[in-house]
């Protein structure tokens, strides 16, 4: 994807999102912790954990549907069509995870780069603010650790 570009088809992330404790955590906090690389990192592996969870319940789904033509009895019936159904949610439940993940960890990435010295994920972020409307949920200004150059990651 091009630097700069308009983020309008990527999926909206409100700039909150679950850490590794299932507690909420802005961005800015999460990078802040972790640093860019390092956050970057364990939004590949909880994305792709997603894809392989919706992965593994379409597969669910897929098997309770089959079984289901072979059921003799309604209660058995019902259930196989909660399994199925319950694997179909789940499935589209992770996969609207993994784009939102992976969307806006590229998003971020692709302005994490300085424009004055080319240098790639070093940056401290001086002030986060909200921007609901934006990819990332929320505007992160940053100064380049090697150059001193400041700009605007939203
Ligand atoms: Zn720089």
């Amino acid at each position: 994807m091009i630097p700069g570009a308009p983020g309008a088809l990527l999926p909206r992330a409100r700039g909150v999102r679950l850490g590794a404790h299932g507690d909420a955590m802005r961005l800015d906090d999460a990078i802040r912790r972790d640093g860019f690389r390092r956050w970057y990192e364990r939004q590949l592996y909880e994305g792709h954990a997603y894809l392989v969870t919706g992965f593994l319940a379409l597969i669910m789904m897929a098997i309770a549907l089959e079984v289901i033509a072979f059921r003799d009895s309604a209660v058995g019936l019902v259930a196989l069509i909660a399994i199925g159904a319950a694997g179909g949610a789940l499935c589209v439940f992770a996969w609207r995870r993994f784009t939102v993940l992976l969307g806006r960890a590229e998003y971020v990435a692709e302005r994490a780069v300085c424009p004055a010295c080319r240098v790639y994920a070093k940056f401290t972020i001086e002030h986060a603010g909200d921007a609901p409307d934006t990819v990332c949920g929320c505007t992160l200004a940053v100064r380049c650790r090697s150059c001193g150059h400041g700009w605007t990651i939203a």
